[in-house]
């Protein structure tokens, strides 16, 4: 191709072979990864990215790029990083293109744990117990509860001080009764239903 009107300047085609589309398409297809398509690859999510701050290698531009090739291996290389997403929003309320692009990258961490590439990582466990936890507790959350269950998984440290402390706190107070066994919210037998049919149809997506 010529590029300043001289015919000694080239740009060598840099056609790339070899994509398992069915990566893309399956990421395309589920609800959160729909917008996937319009992504131009401009970078404009990644440079303001927060979570970059803390990881350079996390980069929603890359993941997408990848994704598009089908390239599962650097996907797999990508485990300690995909799932860091703080869901700030940033790069989709600047990306020009209109990509979702917190939700493309969900959807493309969700298929990286569907297919086995990576293992489930801090953040997913922790979203596990936290349903647990308001599922159990008729729609409450119990700092305590959660904190104890986060600390069990060793995503917390917990010395038997901090324990010591807190339960004093909450006996002192009178507050240990509400936060072991916290009363159900109104209509929680409705909630639920709606809860467990959304979590349902995630699975089904
Ligand atoms: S800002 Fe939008 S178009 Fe640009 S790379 Fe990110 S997702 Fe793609
Ligand atoms: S939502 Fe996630 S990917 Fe987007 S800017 Fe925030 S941390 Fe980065």
């Amino acid at each position: 191709m010529e590029v300043d009107g001289t015919w000694n300047a080239f740009i060598i085609d840099r056609t790339q072979t070899g994509f398992d589309t069915s990566v893309w398409d399956k990421i395309a297809s589920t609800v959160e990864g729909n917008t996937i398509s319009l992504c131009w690859q401009c970078g404009t999510c990644t440079s303001g990215c927060t979570a970059r701050e803390y990881d350079p290698n996390f980069s929603p531009r890359r993941f997408i790029d990848l994704a598009r090739k089908g390239d599962k291996q650097s996907l797999q290389e990508l485990e300690s990083s995909l799932w860091r997403c703080f869901s700030c929003q940033k790069c989709t309320h600047r990306c020009p293109k209109g990509v979702l692009v917190e939700e493309v990258v969900h959807a493309i961490h969700n298929y990286a744990l569907e297919e086995g590439l990576v293992r489930k990582d801090p953040g997913t466990k922790f979203d596990e117990l936290f349903l647990k936890a308001v599922m159990d507790n008729g729609g409450r959350i119990s700092e305590l509860l959660l904190g104890s269950m986060a600390a069990k998984y060793g995503m917390v440290s917990l010395s038997l001080k901090d324990l010591i402390n807190v339960s004093s706190a909450l006996l002192k107070t009178g507050l240990i009764k509400t936060v072991m066994n916290p009363e159900k919210v109104r209509n929680w037998e409705k909630i639920r239903k709606v809860l467990e049919n959304a979590m349902k149809e995630e699975i089904k997506l």
